[in-house]
């Protein structure tokens, strides 16, 4: 049984006196609930406080970005020791605005991916085709390529798959359930190829335009075990309905 997962990644957004607040809401609001992994991912400057205040609560903390080195002359880099060191359980790699702005390969995302399981840190791999790609008929071809250059050599644990169609993050124009739910299974099976068996056990989740309006029927569908969420993850009381998502019958 997949236990469901629901992140927020809040991107170049929110200063310290900005997290203390949302957090100290947040926790408020999401004090019971018990079924599902719930994880924040603030700026890198906001990972300490936001470490201190979920102490003890089930909340778990993530970065948005890594280095593959362990130490030494890479400024303006941070290491996996120094996320863990931060109190981060999780990390985000591969996001399409990192690919896209900052020219992550395949290849640097696998590295990433190998320095953070080898210190044992866990990753939220993050794969999605562009508007082009889908229009051209390119998605499947997209995911296994993006798959197989990520997970290269990769010991399958620990990582969360989030599936973000480019066409779809911060644009307002969300997946249909169809579309998540077909791309989710296309997923699972090329996973059930590296990996046998254990793809059952793998998480998958959706990133793009996810809200409290749309979270539901995403929920519903069979491969989708959860969320990645940008904007609508940035108030306390979206996110927070994005947590309590209903639960379909029989998932
Ligand atoms: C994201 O950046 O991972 C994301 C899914 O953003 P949004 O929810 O704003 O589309």
């Amino acid at each position: 049984m997949r236990r469901p997962f629901i992140a927020a990644n809040w991107k170049m957004n929110k200063t310290i006196p900005e997290t203390k607040g949302f957090v100290n809401e947040f926790i408020l609001a999401v004090k019971d609930v018990a079924s599902t992994d719930i994880v924040i991912a603030p700026p890198f400057t906001s990972l300490s406080t936001a470490s201190e205040l979920i102490r003890g609560t089930g909340i778990k903390l993530a970065a948005q970005d890594v280095f593959y080195e362990e130490k030494g002359a890479f400024t303006g880099e941070i290491s996996p020791v120094m996320l863990l060191d931060s109190g981060c359980s999780y990390v985000i790699i591969g996001h399409s605005e990192r690919r896209q702005y900052f020219g992550e390969s395949d290849e640097i995302i696998n590295k990433k991916i190998k320095a953070s399981r080898k210190n044992a840190l866990g990753v939220i791999f993050c794969i999605g085709e562009s508007l082009e790609q889908r229009e051209a008929g390119k998605t499947f071809d997209v995911l296994k390529q993006e798959i197989e250059n990520g997970l290269r050599d990769v010991v399958m644990e620990n990582i969360v798959i989030a599936y973000e169609p480019i066409w779809a993050i911060g644009t307002g124009r969300t997946a249909s359930p169809e579309q998540a739910q077909e791309a989710h299974a296309y997923i699972r099976s090329r996973l059930r190829v590296l990996y046998g068996n254990k793809s059952e056990e793998i998480c998958i989740i959706y990133g793009g335009s996810a809200t409290p309006e749309n979270i539901d029927s995403l929920m519903a569908c069979p491969d989708v075990d959860g969320a990645l969420v940008g904007g609508a993850s940035l108030k306390p009381e979206s996110f927070t309905r994005i947590v309590r998502f209903r639960k379909a019958e029989g998932k």
